[in-house]
């Protein structure tokens, strides 16, 4: 990885993606200039009060990218590696991403740098109700709602709106979602990005007419995206699941793993590493291995122009957001591998973060049959609309999932104009 020889800065990334999808559309310079540009950015600087007594500062952000469509979208971030310009990136690629479910939201991303594995229970909670109330300014149930992503979850999301509500005086649900079910969470939203990257994987298959069943799947990232991604691919498609990962390492079966067993042996010991029965591999290993379909469900840019000539899978499906450079991209296309594009593998989630939106402002909560076939006719679309212009196009699904994305966002303008 790290004899890429590309930029792997995340931001530079997302704006070579633009400009190519931007050049095959043919786009207004002036509209080309818009979409390569975030619309508005906070930087947080806050102190937390730490357990043994001393005051750290913290540094977060939130990036609101582009509101075309709708309200800005997206998740906060916990890592030691956020950076302004990744929050820029995943800002633009949810931007991308509700374009292309084609819910309606624009794109924004929080982040705030630190190592939540190094803090207490009471430090993240602290650290959380200081971030919340310090972007307070910018977010809102019809501005911007934040919600999971990596190294942040339910319970994160319900100290955020907690805030929020302490802030206002009432009880203000909307303003976050990926919330637990008491207070207005929605059936299916943990396994929501996941559900929608098996959903994609199947029809990925079914065009390529590889039979899923008994189909060998490795899996890079075992949290929420590649937990659930295992676990859905095995018990509803009937894939052999052959090796997964997570910070520490990775392990390889070829008889097949129980993803519910190595989710237990992880709760129990910190790491999927040493699951009884398994050879270690790393994580760079995994991503070579010879199997059909590839997970890359973890962090960005772990495949690149370096190990890129090195994948074996039919079929990568990205639970995570931006895996793949766009050099990698091309070298995946030329040797054959299907990339079914972050945008469209894992916009399940902020699917039915919409879902408990709607939900909430109705006061009407669905069952978990409703949330599956819904989010089901949503992916089986978005997949339809990208898979046919690649196609047409003969361009790889990236490209054609960002050609769709940008057409709408670019539709929004064309009734919106510029102000004033
Ligand atoms: N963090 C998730 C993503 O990258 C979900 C965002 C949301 O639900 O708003 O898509």
């Amino acid at each position: 990885m790290a004899k890429a020889k590309e930029s792997l800065n995340p931001f530079e990334v997302a704006r070579k993606q633009i400009d190519r999808a931007g050049q095959k559309l043919s786009l207004d310079p002036g509209l080309l200039q818009i979409l390569k540009h975030p619309r508005r950015e906070l930087t947080v600087n806050f102190p937390v009060k730490m357990d043994d007594g001393s005051v750290k500062v913290f540094t977060g952000y939130r990036v609101q990218y582009n509101d075309a469509r709708g309200p800005y979208k997206g998740g906060i971030r916990y890592h030691w590696n956020v950076s302004i310009d990744e929050v820029r990136a995943l800002a633009c690629w949810m931007t991308w991403k509700c374009a292309v479910m084609d819910i309606p939201y624009g794109g924004a991303k929080g982040g705030v740098i630190c190592n939540p594995k190094e803090m207490s229970k009471g430090e993240l909670e602290r650290l959380t109700r200081r971030y919340a109330s310090e972007i307070s300014i910018v977010i809102g149930p019809e501005k911007d709602i934040p919600a999971p992503d990596v190294y942040t979850d339910s319970q994160t999301m319900a100290w955020i709106m907690d805030t929020i509500s302490m802030h206002t005086g009432y009880s203000v649900p909307g303003v976050v979602t990926g919330k637990p079910l008491a207070i207005g969470g929605s059936l299916g939203r943990d396994e929501a990005t996941a559900r929608g990257a098996m959903y994609a994987t199947r029809e990925a298959c079914k065009k390529l007419k590889l039979n899923t069943k008994g189909a060998t799947v490795a899996v890079q990232g075992y949290g929420n995206a590649g937990y659930h991604y295992a676990r859905l691919t095995h018990d509803e498609l009937g894939c052999k699941i052959v090796a997964v990962s997570d910070s520490k390492g990775g392990i390889y079966s070829d008889k097949g793993l129980d993803p519910r067993e190595v989710a237990a042996y992880k709760e129990k010991t910190g790491s999927v590493v040493g699951f009884p029965g398994t050879k270690k591999i790393t994580n760079e290993e995994l991503l070579e291995l010879e199997v059909d379909i590839l997970g890359p469900c973890a962090l960005e840019n772990v495949i690149t122009s370096e190990n890129a000539p090195r994948i074996k899978a039919k079929v990568s499906a990205e639970g995570a957001n931006g895996p793949t450079t766009p050099e990698a991209d091309d070298i995946l296309f030329k040797k054959g591998v299907l990339v079914i594009p972050d945008i469209l593998a894992n916009g399940g989630g902020v699917t039915v973060s919409y879902f408990e939106w709607v939900q909430g402002l109705a006061n009407f909560f669905w069952t978990k049959k409703e949330v599956d076939e819904k989010l089901e006719g949503v992916c089986v679309r978005a997949f339809d609309s990208v898979w046919k212009l690649s196609q047409e196009k003969k361009i790889d699904m990236r490209q054609a999932a960002y050609m769709v994305a940008i057409s709408r966002v670019v539709e929004a303008y064309k009734w919106r104009g510029i102000w004033p």
